[in-house]
């Protein structure tokens, strides 16, 4: 698919899920998993021809760019030629040749990182409240990284991504926006609690949720670790 970025109108390529193999599949009790794809996936991105950071749903997406075709031998275009082109094969040419240069090229957008969503909410009065529930939620993840393990038994990241003070403010925030409407499930908010160390609050919201709630697994784990006073990020 190729977009357009809307600072420069740049044509850009997104990427898109192409396959996808099955392998232990992990969860977190932030939401957080191990499935990957954060280039295909992330609503944020930023653009490779202008700098600039922008919404993929801000972006105006031009279609589909035909893949390059093989080049094709003297022989067999003269083949093609004298056959009526019956395979298509020189139309398939020509249209490939037509397609403007930016198209063509089109470089691949750059999949946002940590600083990118750090920038985004450094002036939230351009983001809507679910774009600063979006944003604040990535941050909230990222700064829980240092204890989520690998298979390998190695920590996602050695150094937490954020100082205690500033991943409790973004905590704070994003439990306020969740609170305020927007999209958001009883867990998610009783998770945001455990980690600010509002244990009862975590727990009494769980009891409060549909019984089917209460029964999932991820439920069960915020419950276990609220009642034994643990903060921390955990497995499911
Ligand atoms: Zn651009």
């Amino acid at each position: 698919m190729i977009i357009a970025c809307p600072h420069c109108d740049g044509k850009l390529h997104k990427s898109v899920l192409s396959s996808f193999s099955s392998w232990t599949i992990k969860y977190w009790t932030d939401g957080e998993s191990n499935i990957g794809f954060s280039n295909v996936f992330t609503p944020l991105v930023r653009c490779p021809l202008c700098q600039s950071l922008f919404w993929k749903s801000d972006a105006t997406e031009l279609g589909y760019k035909p893949s390059e075709p093989s080049p094709m031998s003297k022989i067999s275009i003269w083949y093609a030629k004298i056959t009526g082109d019956k395979e298509g094969k020189l139309a398939e040419q020509d249209a490939w040749n037509e397609l403007p240069m930016g198209l063509k090229n089109a470089p691949r957008y750059i999949p946002s990182e940590l600083e990118d969503w750090l920038e985004v909410l450094q002036d939230t009065s351009n983001l809507t409240p679910e774009r600063e529930a979006t944003a604040r939620r990535i941050v909230w993840r990222n700064s829980n990284d240092h204890n989520r393990l690998r298979s390998d038994g190695q920590p996602w990241s050695v150094e937490p991504a954020l100082c205690f003070g500033e991943a409790t403010a973004n905590r704070l925030a994003l439990l306020e926006l969740l609170e305020n409407g927007n999209p958001s499930s009883p867990t998610e908010k009783a998770e945001l609690l455990r980690q600010l160390g509002k244990f009862n609050e975590a727990i009494s919201l769980v009891e409060s949720a549909s019984h089917e709630v209460q029964r999932t697994p991820l439920a069960v784990k915020i419950v276990q670790l609220a009642k034994s006073g643990d903060a921390i990020v955990s497995e499911v």
